[in-house]
C-alpha cells in the first residue's frame, strides 16, 4: 500500500492543483512586483503588471531569471521581506562559480522540510526507520532539508554529514539505519566501503536510499542497489529554490513528481526562451508559488529534462521530470561534438566497470584531447597487459558507439581515483588553463 506524507495535495485532482496554482501565482507576482524591485524593474521593462498574470498560461509573460541576475542581485536584491523576518541562510555548492545565497521564513522553512517529508515517505519511511543522512550540513542544503523532513516524518534522525567514512560505516551499522540520503557518487563508495569489510549487502538494515544533487544514470542506480542491498530514490532540488525535495521519486522510479502545489515548473528552448509542449526535451524552469524571502519566478536552472504527466501507478498527480541528463553548462564540447558525462557514465557501468571514474580534456597542437580514466574492480585486475589494452579498446568502442567520438581509455587500479563525499568531480577540463 502507498503511503503518502500529504495525501490529499499529493494526489489532488488535475483541476485542483491548477486551481491552487493559479491562485497561488497571482498572489505572488504581487508580492514580488511590490517588494523586490530588481525583478520589479524587469517586469517594468517587459511592460507587465500582476494584473496581467490571471492564468499559468500567463506566466510566459514574466521575465526570466538566471544564475547571473543572482549574481547581480547578490546578496540582498532579491530579498521579499524585511531581512528580520528571515530566519535561515543557504548557499549553493558552487559547481559552476560563484556561489548563491538564499533567504528563508520560517513559513519558507517548514514549507521545504514538508516537501523533504514527502520524498522520505514516498521511499517507504515511516517513524520506524532510522534516517541516517550523509549529505553535508551547512551552507550546503542537503543536510539541513533532509534532517527536517526526516523530523516531520518522525524517523529516528542520524544527522552524520558528509565526510569520515569509517564512523558513517559504524553507525549505520551499531545503530541499524535504514534508510540512506547522501549524494549517489558517496552511496556507491559507501556500498564499496562495506564490501571491503566483507560485509554483505543483507547483513546492513537499509531498505531505501535518496540520493540527488547531482546527476547519476540509471545504471549507477542498479549498482548501487546491488552493493547497499536497497532500492535507490532519486531526489532533486536547487538552492534557488529551496533545496532538495523539488521533486522525489515514488516506488515506480520512472522519474520524479514536483511538488505541484509550491513549484510551477516550465520547459523552454534554451536557445529561444519558448516554452515547448509537454514531453518535449529542454531547460527546466521553476516559478516558486508561496516562497516569501526567496521568491523566484522563472528561475532557468539550466537543467536539462523532459516533463511528463502520463498516470503513475502510485497515486500521486504531480507532473514528473525526467532525470536531468546534466546542465547545459555539463555539456562538453569535444572536438565539435557534444557530450554529456551522463552518457559516459552510462557506457561504463554497461560494460561492467564500477562508477568510479575521470573524464580528463586538453588541447594539444590546436585540437581537444579526451581522456577517461576508468577504475577496474579488484577482480578486473590483470598482470597481462594484453588482457588491459584489449578491454581499453572494447571501451573505446562502445564509447565512439554512445557518443560518436572515441576517448583514449586508460583503465586504472583499485583507489587510483579520489572518492567524494559529496558532489563527484567528473571532469577536468584543463583546455580553460590554456586560453
Ligand atoms: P550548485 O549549482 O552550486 O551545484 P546546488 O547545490 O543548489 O548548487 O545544486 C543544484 C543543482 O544540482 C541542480 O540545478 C542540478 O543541476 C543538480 N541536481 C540536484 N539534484 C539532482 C538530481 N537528482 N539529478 C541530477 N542533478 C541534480
Ligand atoms: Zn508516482
Amino acid at each position: 500500500m502507498t503511503n503518502y506524507y500529504q495525501k490529499d495535495i499529493e494526489t489532488a485532482s488535475r483541476e485542483e492543483i491548477i486551481r491552487i496554482q493559479e491562485e497561488k501565482l497571482r498572489k505572488q507576482v504581487r508580492h514580488v512586483y511590490d517588494n523586490v524591485p530588481y525583478y520589479r524593474a524587469k517586469m517594468d521593462e517587459k511592460g507587465v503588471t500582476p494584473d496581467d498574470i490571471q492564468c499559468l498560461d500567463d506566466i510566459s509573460k514574466l521575465p526570466f531569471l538566471c544564475k547571473d541576475d543572482l549574481r547581480d542581485a547578490y546578496p540582498y536584491g532579491l530579498l521579499g521581506v524585511d531581512l528580520k523576518d528571515c530566519v535561515r541562510i543557504q548557499s549553493t555548492s558552487g559547481t559552476t562559480g560563484k556561489r548563491v545565497v538564499a533567504f528563508y521564513t520560517q513559513n519558507d522553512i517548514d514549507i521545504w522540510e514538508e516537501c523533504c517529508a514527502r520524498a522520505i515517505v514516498a521511499a517507504g519511511g515511516t517513524k520506524d526507520d532510522v534516517c541516517h543522512i550523509s549529505y553535508g550540513y551547512g551552507l550546503f542544503t542537503g543536510g539541513p532539508g533532509l534532517n527536517g523532513g526526516s523530523h516531520k516524518v518522525g524517523c529516528l534522525t542520524l544527522p552524520m554529514s558528509s565526510g569520515n567514512t569509517e564512523r558513517q560505516l559504524q553507525f549505520m551499522m551499531d545503530l541499524g539505519s535504514t534508510i540512506l540520503c547522501c549524494t549517489p557518487s558517496y552511496a556507491a563508495y559507501l556500498g564499496e566501503a562495506l564490501a571491503e569489510k566483507n560485509i554483505k549487502p543483507d547483513e546492513n538494515k537499509l531498505k531505501a536510499g535518496i540520493f540527488g544533487a547531482e546527476p547519476w544514470t540509471e545504471e549507477m542506480r542498479q549498482s548501487i542497489e546491488k552493493s547497499l542491498g536497497i532500492k535507490a530514490y532519486d531526489i532533486y532540488g536547487l538552492t534557488e529554490t529551496s533545496g532538495p525535495g523539488v521533486s522525489f521519486e515514488c516506488e515506480e522510479q520512472t522519474g520524479m513528481h514536483i511538488n505541484e502545489d509550491h513549484f510551477y515548473a516550465e520547459i523552454i528552448d534554451p536557445d529561444t526562451g519558448e516554452v515547448l509542449p509537454e514531453g518535449s526535451k529542454g531547460e527546466l524552469v521553476f516559478t516558486s508559488l508561496d516562497k516569501e524571502a526567496f521568491p523566484l519566478l522563472r528561475y532557468r536552472t539550466r537543467d536539462i529534462c523532459v516533463l511528463s504527466r502520463k498516470p503513475c501507478s502510485c497515486g500521486r498527480t504531480h507532473v514528473k521530470m525526467s532525470k536531468p541528463m546534466g546542465r547545459s553548462d555539463d555539456m562538453l564540447i569535444i572536438r565539435g561534438v557534444n557530450v554529456f558525462p551522463s552518457q559516459i557514465e552510462t557506457v561504463l557501468l554497461k560494460e561492467g566497470y564500477p562508477p568510479n571514474y575521470q573524464i580528463e580534456l586538453d588541447r594539444k597542437n590546436n585540437t581537444d584531447t579526451f581522456d577517461v580514466y576508468v577504475e577496474m574492480s579488484p577482480d578486473q585486475m590483470s598482470d597481462k597487459i594484453s588482457d588491459i589494452q584489449k578491454r581499453e579498446k572494447d571501451i573505446e568502442a562502445a564509447m565512439r558507439t554512445m557518443l560518436g567520438i572515441g576517448p583514449k581509455i586508460h583503465l586504472v587500479p583499485v583507489k587510483t581515483i579520489a572518492r567524494s563525499e559529496g558532489k563527484a568531480v567528473r571532469v577536468v577540463d584543463k583546455r580553460k588553463l590554456h586560453d
